[in-house]
């Protein structure tokens, strides 16, 4: 028995809820069962249940999460998602679609896991990457080469919070016969959904906020089109092995349950804390999209329903004091990551590396759930002192 409800002009909470929910035949469990199977029957005509076959290739609890996937990212239908180990292990299967050859831009401000990924690894393999201000479209225009396949586009990126315009991304790849792919991770789908900007990949980690509490590591890649460059991307997960657990799909399909009313509650505490900030005697900047001074709040407010949990700051003092500040605070755990319903605060330019082009007075802050008012007064507190 299936309970999928159909999902024509359900609302995204709705969709939440009921997306990949299929009641078990044998025992009416309305959660399912985690299948800790490798293996599955096979029918004298030579067919499979459902068509599971073998672990790796497919499993009920990845067909879910991924059915969830689908749903919450738009995607014409749910094997359009495609569910990996890691956020990362996703961005690599985007990757792997080009040939040796082709030319991708990326942004200037980015995830730095990503900018190793294209430079160290995907550079011996013939894929020339460069980065871009990809906040500024002439910029990206400019940089366009007649190779050029991908743009990867990070929005809001990581860690200065740059808004970059993904319908205008997207006009312009196509018209140049490239793609365009969104790193969906901090605006979540709650957020923006890239598929009906135009966008061809919104890809996930979704150890951040679709997991939300910190204890799951997994990735996606949600493609717009059925065809060659999605089958190109399922072949690297069943084929390539790089493939979740039926326990973190089960966990991560869970944690989706509620993310509309988290990204809610993450959005309304960023909102106050970025308020707070702004007039801190010890802040200099603080950058966070909802903000109407900051530079790309216009295109934010067109393509984000919620401007999300996340936000920078950069203090006034050295790099050394800007350390400081996250051992003084109680409750931001100083610690990378983000997404998860603890706040955590991180010093990034040390954690990226020599090559970062992070600010060194920079503060990255992951919004959590606690009261705003009690992460108010943490934060101005470890900050008072540089004051
Ligand atoms: C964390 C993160 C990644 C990498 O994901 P993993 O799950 O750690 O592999 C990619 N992009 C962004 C924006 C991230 O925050």
């Amino acid at each position: 028995m299936t309970r999928t409800a159909d999902q024509a002009g359900l609302h995204v909470e709705t969709l939440a809820v009921h997306a990949g929910l299929k009641i078990d035949g044998d025992t009416g469990a309305v959660i399912p069962p985690i299948h800790m199977t490798t293996t599955f029957l096979r029918h004298a005509d030579g067919s499979y249940s459902d068509g599971f076959l073998y672990g790796r290739i497919d499993n009920p609890n990845r067909r879910a999460l991924e059915t969830m996937l689908a749903a919450l990212e738009a995607a014409p239908a749910p094997d359009h998602a495609v569910a990996f180990a890691s956020g990362m292990g996703a961005a690599a299967a985007v990757f792997g679609t080009l040939q040796p050859g082709d030319h991708l831009l990326f942004p200037d401000d980015i995830y730095y896991g990503i900018r190793r990924l294209l430079v160290e690894h995907y550079g011996r393999w013939g894929i020339e990457a460069a980065a871009v201000d990809m906040a500024d479209l002439e910029a990206v225009r400019g940089a366009l080469r007649p190779n050029t396949r991908l743009l990867w586009v990070e929005t809001p990126s990581n860690p200065q919070l740059k808004i970059s315009d993904v319908a205008a991304l997207a006009a312009l790849a196509h018209a140049h016969g490239a793609r365009c792919a969104v790193d969906n991770t901090w605006a979540t789908p709650i957020g923006t959904q890239p598929l009906t900007l135009g966008a061809d990949y919104a890809v996930h980690s979704a150890t951040k906020y679709l997991g939300g509490h910190s204890d799951i590591t997994g990735g996606a890649v949600v493609a717009r089109e059925a065809g060659e460059q999605l089958g190109r991307i399922r072949l690297q997960q069943t084929i390539g092995g790089n493939i979740p657990s039926p326990f973190d799909c089960w966990l991560l399909l869970r944690s989706m349950r509620t993310l509309p009313w988290r990204m809610r509650a993450h959005t309304a505490n960023a909102a106050a804390l970025a308020q707070a900030l702004l007039v801190h005697p010890a802040v200099g900047r603080v950058n966070y999209p909802g903000l109407a001074g900051h530079a790309g709040h216009a295109i934010a407010t067109r393509q984000m329903a919620l401007f999300g949990g996340m936000l920078s700051i950069e203090v006034k003092g050295s790099a050394a004091e800007a350390m400081a500040v996250t051992q003084r605070t109680r409750l931001f755990a100083p610690a990378t990551s983000l997404g998860g319903v603890e706040s955590l605060i991180e010093h990034r330019r040390s954690v990226e590396g020599p090559t970062s082009t992070t600010p060194e007075t920079l503060l990255r802050i992951s919004v959590g759930l606690e009261h705003a008012d009690d992460l108010i007064a943490d934060l101005t507190q470890a900050l008072d002192a540089l004051a």
